[in-house]
C-alpha cells in the first residue's frame, strides 16, 4: 500500500449509501430523467431490488419523482431524476493568477462562484484564508446540512504530485511562497471532506465529458490553447493520467523537425508555433525580416502584445491575419495527430487564444479535418468549452461528484 494514503474516512450522505443504491443513483445521474423500466434495462437489477433502493434514494432527498409516464394500456409509471439539493460540491481552479471557486449541485449547475487573485504579495496563507472565509459562509447558505457536501475538487496549475495532493516546485506564481504546498491537507483540515486533486486541463476534460457523456460520448481530448497548451484525455471512460503529471507534455510534441526553438531547449515543440507568445514572436520576427502592418504604425514593436494582434487581424492587418492563421494550422495539426492516436467523439478547443480570436478555432478545425488520417472515415465532432471560465473548477467538482458515486476513493 502506498504509504502516502490517509486513512481518514469522510462520511457524508453518499457513503451511507448501499452498492446497490449507489448504483442505482450512479445511472439516474447519467441517464435520468428515467423509469423503473428504463432502470431495469440499464442497470440489468430486479425490479425488488431497484423498489428498495428508490426508496431509500427519496427517504434521503437524492432522488425526486419526476412526473409520470403514460403509456398506452398500463399503469402510469413513474419517472425518477437526481434532486439537485441531494447533495454538493466544491470546485477550485488553481492557476498562476487566480483562485476561482464554484459550489455546485447535484446537477452540476454553479450557485456560487467567486474569484480569488493571486497577486505579487499574496501569499498562499494570506489567499487562502480569504477563499475559505468566503466559501465557508456561503456553504452554511446553499447547503442544508454538512453531509450533502460530499467533497472538494481541485484542478491545478502543476507540477503536482497526485497522490500527495502537493503542488511541487511550481514557477510563474507572482509571489515566490506557492511551493511545495499541501492543497489535500489544507482543505481536508478545513472542510473535513474527501479532496480530489487534479491538473486543470484533466478538470477541464472532465467537465466537458460529464456534459457529453449523457449523449453517447466516451472519448474526449481537452486542449487548453494559452501561454503554453495543456491537454486532458479521456478514453473509454478513463481519464488518462500517465505517470505523474503530465497535462503539460503535449505542448511539446515535436510537428516540425529542426523548426522554431522552443524554451524547453528542443526545436520544433507545438508550444513554439500555437500559443499566445509565439504568435507575438512571429509577428515581431516577420516585422524584423521587412513585413508591414498596420500595427507598427501605432504602436512600437517592443509594446506589441498578444491582444493588439487579435484586434489587428479583426481590422484585416494581413500580417496579424498570417500568424495568427500559422499558428491555428500548427494546432490543426497537432489536432489531427491526436484524432490519429486516440480517435476521440469530441476535441474542445478552448483557452485564452481562441477565446481572443474565434477564427483561431476554425482555422485549426479546418486543418485538422484535412490533415487527419483517413479522413472520410472519422467522425470527430470539435466544440468550445461547455462552460467557459468555469470550466476547469467545475470538472474537478465532476470529478469527485463521480468518484463519489463509484463509492472510490480520489486520486
Ligand atoms: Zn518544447
Amino acid at each position: 500500500m502506498d504509504p502516502s494514503a490517509r486513512d481518514t474516512i469522510f462520511e457524508n450522505i453518499l457513503t451511507e449509501l448501499d452498492e446497490n443504491a449507489l448504483y442505482v443513483l450512479e445511472n439516474i445521474h447519467k441517464h435520468g430523467p428515467v423509469t423503473i423500466t428504463g432502470l431495469m434495462e440499464i442497470t440489468q437489477t430486479p425490479r425488488t431490488t431497484l423498489n428498495r433502493s428508490i426508496k431509500v434514494l427519496l427517504d434521503k432527498g437524492l432522488i425526486k419523482q419526476d412526473g409520470l409516464e403514460t403509456s398506452t394500456g398500463g399503469r402510469p409509471s413513474a419517472i425518477f431524476n437526481i434532486n439537485e439539493d441531494g447533495f454538493y460540491t466544491v470546485g477550485v481552479e488553481l492557476s498562476h493568477t487566480n483562485i476561482h471557486v464554484v459550489i455546485c449541485d447535484a446537477l452540476m449547475e454553479p450557485l456560487w462562484i467567486a474569484d480569488f487573485p493571486i497577486l505579487e504579495k499574496s501569499t498562499p496563507d494570506e489567499v487562502f484564508s480569504r477563499v475559505f472565509a468566503a466559501l465557508q459562509s456561503n456553504l452554511a447558505e446553499v447547503v442544508s446540512e454538512p453531509r450533502r457536501l460530499i467533497g472538494v475538487g481541485i484542478g491545478s496549475v502543476g507540477p503536482l504530485d497526485l497522490k500527495r495532493g502537493i503542488l511541487l516546485n511550481a514557477s510563474s506564481f507572482p509571489n515566490p511562497s506557492w511551493q511545495n504546498l499541501n492543497l489535500r491537507s489544507l482543505f481536508e483540515d478545513r472542510f473535513n471532506v474527501r479532496v480530489h486533486i487534479a491538473n486543470g486541463a484533466s478538470a477541464a476534460a472532465m467537465c466537458e465529458y460529464v456534459r457529453y457523456v449523457t449523449h453517447g460520448v466516451h472519448s474526449l481530448v481537452f486542449f487548453n490553447v494559452g501561454v503554453s497548451v495543456r491537454a486532458g484525455v479521456i478514453s473509454s471512460d478513463t481519464l488518462l493520467t500517465g505517470d505523474g503529471d503530465r497535462e503539460g507534455s503535449y505542448g511539446h510534441l515535436i510537428i516540425v523537425p529542426g523548426g522554431r526553438p522552443c524554451y524547453c531547449g528542443r526545436y520544433g515543440c507545438v508550444e513554439a508555433y500555437t500559443t499566445a507568445p509565439a504568435i507575438v514572436r512571429a509577428f515581431k520576427h516577420e516585422i524584423r525580416k521587412g513585413k508591414s502592418s498596420s500595427l507598427v504604425d501605432v504602436k512600437s514593436l517592443d509594446k506589441i502584445q498578444f491582444g493588439d494582434i487579435c484586434a489587428a487581424a479583426k481590422k484585416n492587418d494581413g500580417l496579424s491575419i498570417e500568424v495568427l492563421r500559422d499558428a491555428a494550422t500548427h494546432m490543426g495539426l497537432l489536432m489531427a495527430n491526436m484524432i490519429n492516436v486516440l480517435n476521440p467523439q469530441v476535441i474542445v478547443l478552448g483557452g485564452t487564444v481562441p477565446d481572443r480570436f474565434p477564427d483561431y478555432f476554425e482555422w485549426a478545425v479546418q486543418t485538422a479535418e484535412k490533415m487527419v488520417y483517413n479522413s472520410g472515415q472519422v467522425r470527430c465532432q470539435f466544440a468550445t468549452p461547455s462552460m467557459g471560465r468555469n470550466t476547469i473548477a467545475a470538472g474537478a467538482a465532476a470529478m469527485v461528484l463521480l468518484s463519489a458515486m463509484k463509492g472510490s476513493d480520489p486520486s
